[in-house]
């Protein structure tokens, strides 16, 4: 029996009509690349919208054709995430921190017809254009008085917009459309379009909404660190509309000042963002600590897109007094997967334990399905302990990538494998112990190098670590430690050595460790792991050299191997 339910679409386009006519005065507020602060709100965000999805189809701009961004945080690029979908087109928003040939290919590749691109990107796309094949029209995101020079056969934003009326009306078509296109960091290959729909974004926001998922609501001032060129921002522009909350963009300025003067002006009461902002955050705070007696209104953080370190939870309890809310996702699940709430029955445990929740990635949402396999395909079991191939299902979860690259994705009953090794426990917290292509096998038996780095960074000489498995003559693999040590402190690896061995099993303890000045990053942040063992390809471990004595790594794996 069918039933008698109203079949309206879920469509991008009503989530700012929401906003538009019941939080109409919540603002947006930005800082633009031309430096100054801009304030708006949801009611002139959705007017604004509509003049450029006005403008669009002027420039030819078709349903599914896909809209290139080339931006940071602000309004304009905020409405770009409205006036594109919301007219029928996909939104393909573009890293710039790739590399200038992986740019190229990602916007050649999603044919954007039409690039919006930011002031600070005029030099890259004056370089670029001969080679973007299908893009005949370039948006520059500002007004004619900050035009950069060389740039006339480029459009200006604030023309399109100040040539239209918003009396646009948006389409109604099917909520499983196309609405924005964000590729992968490729760090190995290409980088792959993840094709979002409106359905899926609007089903997506319900959960950020939700208490159990990121807890955003009208309350709320939202400071955005994540990138809006990444994964659609975490989704929270769409769910920040949802409720009404206010949206608070840093634009370019991600430095520990800026973020901080943000928190504090704007009385932010959450900001999401990945570990190392926050620990550049910190750093701010420590080196100026008048700072700390500020009040800031901050009262919870989400932190996501690599392992919140223990260590970094804890400081960010101690020196802001705030709550950190882990999350663990990827561009192919929207990105949430798994959010770190604790447990009615966690309330009454000590601090300590509560942060050892706190550190691991989560729990599952409603709408997404997670298990763990070993490589047969098996079901391992949800005890906390066995680690596996972490394969998700869900309506948000991609179900291939854009034209066909990367071939089936999924396994015959729908399942998605994430490339991400994790344990889940009883409660259904899931752990990440590494990425599938980073684990380290000792002995038969897998080293979690996500375990080891969050270890090492507890130590206060420690600004950075990366833990890489390499090639061992008796072990076959063992885990060498590379830390970026902190300016200004002497530290030895003897001492990171004591340090790490009542806190990590015997047998995981890093045969060497090795200083580096920085260790190096993908487009989105994360440890650039491909390259650090192709750095460290010819290093050999001083347990496996010819003169080498009775060596730790025999001492810590025949500890393993009983
Ligand atoms: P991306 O598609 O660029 O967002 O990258 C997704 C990948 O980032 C995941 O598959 C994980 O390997 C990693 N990741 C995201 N969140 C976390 C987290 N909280 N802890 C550990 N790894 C994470």
């Amino acid at each position: 029996m069918r039933a008698l339910m109203q079949e309206r679409q879920l469509l991008i386009s009503t989530l700012i009509d929401h906003a538009a006519l019941n939080h109409p005065t919540v603002e947006i507020v930005s800082r633009t690349c031309e430096g100054a602060e801009h304030r708006t709100d949801y009611k002139t965000v959705r007017s604004r919208a509509l003049k450029l999805a006005k403008a669009l189809i002027k420039l030819g701009v078709k349903d599914g054709d896909r809209v290139g961004s080339l931006a940071w945080n602000t309004h304009r690029h905020l409405e770009l995430y409205y006036a594109v979908p919301g007219m029928g087109a996909v939104l393909n928003t573009v890293n710039p921190r790739l590399f200038a040939e992986q740019i190229e290919y990602v916007i050649n590749h999603a044919q954007d017809n039409v690039l919006f691109f930011d002031i600070t990107f005029a030099e890259l796309i004056t370089e670029l254009r001969p080679r973007l094949l299908s893009t005949a029209t370039f948006v520059v995101m500002t007004d004619r008085a900050h035009k950069p020079p060389g740039l006339d056969n480029c459009l200006c934003y604030e023309d399109l917009i100040e040539a239209e009326e918003d009396d646009y009306q948006w389409p109604q078509f099917e909520e499983t459309r196309a609405s924005s296109l964000c590729y992968t960091s490729g760090t190995t290959g290409n980088p792959k379009g993840v094709l979002y729909s409106h359905r899926s974004t609007v089903l997506h926001s319900f959960t950020a909404c939700s208490m159990d998922g990121l807890q955003l609501s009208s309350q709320d001032s939202v400071l955005l660190i994540v990138p809006l060129f990444h994964v659609n921002a975490w989704g929270v522009p769409y769910a920040s509309a949802m409720c009404g909350a206010k949206l608070v963009l840093p634009g370019p300025w991600l430095d520990g000042q800026s973020l901080f003067n943000l928190l504090r002006a704007e009385r932010c009461s959450v900001s999401i963002g990945v570990p190392t902002v926050w620990l550049g955050l910190l750093k701010f705070i420590e080196e100026n600590p008048h700072l700390i007696s500020e009040k800031l209104t901050l009262a919870r953080v989400l932190v996501g897109g690599s392992a919140a370190p223990r260590a970094l939870i804890e400081r960010l309890h101690h020196i802001l007094g705030v709550t950190t809310i882990h999350a663990w996702g990827m561009s192919e699940t929207s990105p949430l997967g798994t959010i770190g709430n604790l447990l009615p029955k966690h309330r009454s445990l000590p601090l300590d334990e509560q942060i050892t929740i706190r550190a691991k990635q989560g729990r599952p949402i409603y709408g997404v399905e997670v298990h763990i396999a070993d490589e047969q395909g098996e079901r391992l079991p949800r005890d906390g302990k066995t680690a596996g191939h972490l394969k998700v299902r869900g309506p948000w979860v991609a179900s291939g990538y854009f034209r066909g690259e990367g071939g089936e994705v999924l396994d015959a009953d729908g399942w998605f494998a994430t490339g991400d090794v994790a344990s889940i426990d009883e409660d259904g917290y899931v752990q990440i112990t590494d990425r599938s292509k980073d684990v380290i096998k000792s002995g038969g038996e897998w080293i979690s190098s996500i375990d080891l780095e969050n270890a090492a960074i507890a130590h206060h000489a420690v600004q950075e670590a990366a833990v890489i498995g390499l090639a061992h003559s008796r072990w076959q693999e063992r885990p060498l430690l590379v830390v970026v040590a902190r300016p200004g402190i002497e530290v030895t690896s003897e001492q990171i050595l004591a340090f790490l061995s009542p806190r990590v099993a015997k047998w995981w303890l890093p045969d060497d460790v090795v200083f580096v000045k920085e260790l190096p990053h993908t487009a989105t942040g994360k440890l650039q792991k491909v390259q650090l063992r192709e750095q460290f390809k010819t290093f050999v471990f001083s347990s496996d050299r010819p003169e080498a004595a009775p060596t730790r790594s025999d001492v810590n794996a025949a500890t393993n191997n009983g």
